[in-house]
């Protein structure tokens, strides 16, 4: 095995301090105990924020927020109780009962957060979704959550209108900064005003620990996306790992930069800290990296959850702009998402004087699943140790372990807190994760060191990972096929020094059309707006074919073979 370096600038670790032997002591049902819940009668918002609103934390900053034009709010976790209060009997006298699908379609606003809570104090199911989403993307989500209710702002409803007619199960959509004395389409009802009339006492909705929570959804290699649905319980995996990986405690002020679209911003950008409640800011503004390094330095941030693509577009801001800020508050950073560059983390310890703790784990996780602690050195590249309480292995395709060093499957034995627990509406794709030998395969390949390291090799099958944004190469090979000059086309993610990967098109044209830079433009922006800003082919390759087996799949591992200037491997099934 080749000489690793380590880094064994450990910071002094609040929640874990020694990995080994939590390791073995550890139990699940040790940690559920520190809530004090009954199984059939919990609710993840009790827990979050009511329960710190009766205590001397009730006046503690829950919420620091700020708008992209500059505009700050803060709230405490007793006002954060009585708005997801208010919002939740709001939500109830528009019929929404434990169990419905509520949507929310929002720009990292307040409302965002409260509605999150308010829908799991009503028992009921959020569906939060990323504002870059298009129209086609959030009709995929709707129609297939069958949702009730939508939570948007007017200007993010244009993109619904467009889809409003393939969404009969929608009865109500709430909008957020609607101006009151602007007409209300049938169906629509004005946020503002129904808060302002909603008691700000509600009932709690009691359920069970096994009770959906949220859905979020995310792509695979075929298909549509996949919802995957996570549960009251998963608060339990929430809890433990926001202390023990992101080091939180009760002085932080925490930033976590992903958006609630995304797993990592629902999980540790919400109920992870308020868990444990703990401050946390929220920007609803785009990357900038002055503007980055003045929310450390004015909101005196202590930990820092980011993803590699930030982190590499803050190195390439350089040196200099780091040191005309103050960030000696900042104590702990984390990376989640893609990998992490060793080159970015002794980058990291260099300007910000920490190392960079990368982590790895999935929507379907529903938490960290493997992390670099602060009480253990870190390996520059690798993404550490599983948490104490999870198995992770590397497999063959009929579930027997690897020995150290050598490549393979990725997998977890099921049965921790916040595992999925279904694809909504589709119990097949469900059981496809636990098709080799009852291990939950995560599509990823890795390979484990002599001393339990993981080493995140690549995904084993064709899903992008662009800027940490999971992207199905087949949602945007049908999202181009609607474009009228499209016959075919075949996309795959190309690797890119910045963001990981990029996607690139392959497309065969329809008769009577040219290839052309126009053409090529046109196509980017109509995949920006019917699917997704993040989601859009950066490059495209006009061609004669495709290539494609017998029975007429597209071969995008040849496609990217070919691109890349890589050996081919097998053909045998490619047709004549
Ligand atoms: P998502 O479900 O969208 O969060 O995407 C999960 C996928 O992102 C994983 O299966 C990996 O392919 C990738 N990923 C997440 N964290 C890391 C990491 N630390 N290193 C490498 N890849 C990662």
């Amino acid at each position: 095995m080749k000489n690793v370096e380590i880094i064994n600038k450990k910071p002094v670790a609040a929640g874990l301090v020694d990995y080994e032997k939590t390791h073995k002591e550890f139990s699940w049902e040790i940690i559920k105990r520190e809530f004090d819940i009954d199984d059939d009668k919990v609710n993840i918002a009790y827990e979050a924020i009511d329960k710190h609103a009766k205590t001397w934390r009730k006046n503690k900053v829950a919420l620091y927020w700020e708008g992209a034009d500059g505009t700050c709010q803060k709230y405490t976790f007793l006002e954060m109780k009585k708005l997801s209060d208010k919002c939740a009997n709001m939500l109830r006298a528009l019929g929404v009962k434990r169990g419905d699908r509520v949507f929310i379609f929002l720009p990292r606003l307040p409302e965002l957060y409260i509605g999150m809570v308010a829908i799991a104090k009503l028992g009921a199911i959020a569906g939060p979704m990323f504002s870059a989403f298009g129209p086609d993307a959030v009709r995929d989500r709707l129609q297939n959550s069958e949702a009730k209710v939508l939570i948007t702002t007017p200007e993010l409803k244009e993109r619904v209108d467009a889809v409003l007619w393939e969404l009969p199960k929608l009865e109500h959509i709430v909008l957020v900064n609607h101006k009151e004395d602007e007409e209300l389409e049938e169906g629509n009802v004005c946020y503002k005003t129904l808060m302002r009339d909603a008691s700000d006492i509600f009932e709690m909705e009691w359920v069970k620990l096994e009770d959906p929570l949220y859905i979020l959804y995310t792509s695979g290699t075929t298909g549509r996306p996949k919802g995957v649905t996570h549960v009251h319980n998963d608060m339990v995996s929430h809890y433990i790992t926001t202390q023990w990986v992101l080091d939180l405690r009760d002085d932080d002020v925490y930033w976590c930069t992903a958006d609630p679209g995304w797993v990592t911003g629902t999980v540790y950008g919400l109920w992870g800290p308020w868990l444990n409640g703990i401050s946390f800011y929220v920007f609803d503004g785009r990357f900038d990296a002055a503007t980055w390094y003045e929310i450390i330095q004015n909101y005196k941030v202590t930990v820092w959850y980011t993803a590699p693509t930030a982190l590499r577009m803050l190195m390439k801001a350089g040196d200099d702009l780091v040191k005309e800020y103050d960030l000696s508050s900042l104590r702990y950073v984390c990376s989640v998402g893609e990998p992490l560059n060793p080159e970015v983390i002794r980058w990291g310890l260099k300007v910000y004087g920490l190392p960079i703790h990368d982590n790895w784990w999935q929507t379907e996780t529903g938490s960290i699943m493997i992390a670099n602690y602060p009480c253990l050195p870190i390996k520059p590249g690798s993404m550490g140790k599983p948490f104490p309480g999870i198995e992770a292995a590397i497999i063959d395709g009929t579930g027997s372990k690897l020995s150290a060093g050598q490549h393979g499957l990725l997998a977890l034995k099921p049965g921790w807190p916040s595992m999925l627990r279904a694809v909504w509406g589709d119990e097949k794709r469900f059981k496809e994760y636990f098709n080799i030998n009852g291990w939950y395969a995560t599509g990823d390949t890795a390979y484990k060191d002599e001393d339990g390291y993981f080493w995140f090799v690549g995904r084993a099958d064709d899903v992008i990972n662009t800027s940490g944004h999971r992207v199905g190469p087949f949602e945007v090979e049908s999202a181009l096929l609607e474009h009228r000059a499209v016959a075919e086309s075949g996309v795959i993610g190309k690797p890119d020094a910045e963001r990981g990967e990029i996607i690139k098109a392959f497309i065969v044209l329809r008769e009577g059309y040219k290839p052309s830079h126009e053409l090529e433009e046109e196509l980017k922006i109509f995949i920006r707006h019917r699917l997704a800003a993040h989601a859009y082919p950066k490059e495209i390759e006009f061609c004669a074919n495709l290539p494609k087996t017998r029975s007429g799949k597209i071969m995008r591992r040849l496609l990217k073979a070919k691109d890349l200037g890589l050996p081919t491997g097998d053909i045998s099934t490619l047709e004549d």
